[in-house]
């Protein structure tokens, strides 16, 4: 399979110890979404931290299904989400995104950091597993950035110690994630974590972004006994379908789906990722109010 240097997702893992990496960086995927919605350069720009995110998070939780990602803000931005579904031996890992915002208040700030585009609000992570109890994380977006909150999330769900380094710029997004993984009885390098995590932390937002992969990897773990994976390939897409877009009209729930075929006489959806329509009639409205619910959600 060809590789583009870009828009591939780097694994690696250190000798001797139970500390564990990722690194991705994305272009076309990034781009591909940028070209479906004109995002004002703040939106653009956390979004390909949270691409870039999500490309992290599923190949670390390594879910057979669908993992979303939503920022919920009460700010200018008012939701972020990117969806992802990992790839296979030869297929790569799919990804997409979109965000809500006030346009009007996205041009009159000052200032573009995390805090002041969120607001007040939730990082919710979803998983939802072709086979099996869809399962739901959320943390409040109080850390100041989307990686703090992240990591936030992996110690309260998770409880490993994860560290994440996001950048973007418009163009290219881009993430580093190391995680520290339960001990095991083997005599293991105790320092090593520390010494990863200070070693991450000299990465500049430019050189995640510009540099090659390797050459990433060569500037921070060079004294280190990295073992580094093959690489593997990520590409925008979209697993929408009419069975996903009636089971989500399933969960309206009857009330709110019988108002709307009152009103417009069938039930119209839109696929926001990648614009695909889908058209219910009156009678399959019934049909879905009708069916029964396969599972309900998990919170926490
Ligand atoms: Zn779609």
């Amino acid at each position: 399979m060809q590789l583009s240097q870009l828009d591939r997702l780097q694994r690696f893992m250190f000798d001797d110890t139970r500390v564990r990496g990722e690194l991705t960086q994305l272009h076309d995927a990034y781009r591909e979404v940028l070209n479906r919605h004109d995002y004002p350069a703040p939106v653009a720009r956390l979004l390909g931290e949270l691409m870039a995110a999500s490309a992290l998070l599923t190949a670390t939780i390594k879910l057979d299904g669908i993992m979303s990602l939503e920022l919920r803000g009460e700010g200018p931005i008012s939701l972020l989400m990117a969806e992802s579904n990992p790839g296979a031996e030869g297929v790569a890992q799919q990804l997409r995104a979109i965000a809500r915002y006030d346009q009007e208040q996205i041009e009159r700030l000052q200032e573009s950091d995390f805090s002041t585009l969120l607001g007040n609000g939730q990082l919710v992570i979803t998983l939802d597993p072709a086979h099996g109890q869809r399962y739901q994380g959320i943390v409040a977006l109080d850390k100041g950035s989307l990686a703090a909150c992240l990591e936030d999330y992996f110690e309260r769900s998770e409880q490993l110690p994860t560290r994440l380094w996001l950048a973007s710029d418009g163009e290219r997004a881009a993430g580093l994630l190391v995680q520290q993984l339960p001990e095991d009885e083997r005599q293991l390098d105790q320092d090593a974590w520390e010494r990863i995590v200070a070693l991450s932390d000299t990465i500049s937002d430019e050189e995640l972004l510009q540099l090659a992969p390797e050459e990433v990897l060569h500037r921070l773990f060079h004294e280190e006994q990295a073992r580094v994976f093959e690489p593997s390939a990520i590409a925008f897409g979209c697993t929408c379908s009419r069975e996903r877009f009636a089971l989500a009209l399933h969960r309206l729930g009857a009330d709110e789906l019988r108002s709307i075929v009152a009103e417009e006489g069938k039930v119209d959806a839109q696929c926001h990722f990648c614009n695909t329509h889908y058209e219910f009639s009156a009678a399959d409205a019934e049909s879905l109010i009708e069916r029964p619910d396969e599972s309900s959600p998990t919170l926490h």
